[in-house]
């Protein structure tokens, strides 16, 4: 066995505590994510996705949603936040989460903390449950053709890249065969948008885990393998 299939083995035998991805989008959060729950055994709670299949569904929260990402900004924090906490308070959760795309903006930093101080799970730790805290960097460049490049397979979910990780079969899933399909909001032209989104209210999050010494940072530009090696030694190191 590689070292790094040995570091992929599953590691269930204690909790992870909340894991919070910052970065980007296009950061890889996603793909890092899902790799962390396939380890942990803890389910990755994407609000991306959560808002996707609401639009997909047609639900209410769809429907107030489906403008404000279509133009690549940020939905409210209260429909995120009460959507959030719906998810959380699910039992697969209880050992812990990753989420991936929460907290966006301060207030809703401010809000898990105050989530988490209510031991609204029925946590029995005495102790409050500090999220881990990731961030990952990407330069623009790469961003930019990240995101213009993303495919997905609305099957199965598979993430390719037709730069980066290409299907064997130009624009077809290696798994079922099903026609890859852009999101969205990874068009061209919801791209910057998307970007300046982040920038203005996504990085006053890092800031607020900052000052209270909780932001780790990642050169999220190294190779994917290379940033999940990291991710899981901090989430080690944290639980030691
Ligand atoms: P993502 O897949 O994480 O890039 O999210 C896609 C879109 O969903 C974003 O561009 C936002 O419009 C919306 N969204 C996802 N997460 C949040 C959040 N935490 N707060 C506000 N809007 C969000």
């Amino acid at each position: 066995m590689t070292q790094f299939s040995n570091s992929m083995a599953q590691e269930t035998s204690r909790d992870v505590g909340p894991v919070v991805l910052l970065g980007p989008p296009g950061a890889g959060k996603g793909t890092q994510a899902k790799r962390v729950m396939e380890r942990y055994l803890v389910p990755q709670v994407s609000t991306g996705d959560i808002l996707r299949y609401n639009v997909a569904q047609v639900t209410d929260l769809g429907v107030a949603a489906q403008a404000v990402m279509a133009r690549g900004e940020l939905v409210s924090d209260d429909l995120v936040c009460e959507m959030v906490r719906q998810r959380l308070s699910l039992k697969d959760c209880k050992r812990g989460y990753i989420l991936d795309g929460f907290p966006r903006t301060a207030p809703q930093a401010g809000w898990l903390d105050a989530l988490l101080d209510d031991k609204l799970f029925d946590n029995p730790r005495p102790t409050r449950a500090w999220p881990i805290v990731i961030r990952l960097d990407v330069d623009y460049n790469q961003l930019l053709l990240r995101i213009a490049g993303r495919r997905s397979c609305p099957t199965c979910g598979r993430i390719y890249n037709v730069h980066f990780q290409p299907p064997l079969v130009d624009e077809v899933c290696d798994v079922d065969g099903a026609k890859l399909v852009t999101r969205n909001d990874d068009r061209l032209e919801v791209i910057e948008p998307r970007l300046a989104a982040y920038q203005e209210q996504t990085a006053p999050v890092a800031d607020y885990y900052h000052r209270t010494g909780r932001l780790i940072s990642i050169n999220g530009d190294l190779p994917m393998d290379e940033v999940t090696k990291l991710i899981f030694r901090i989430i080690e190191d944290h639980n030691a």
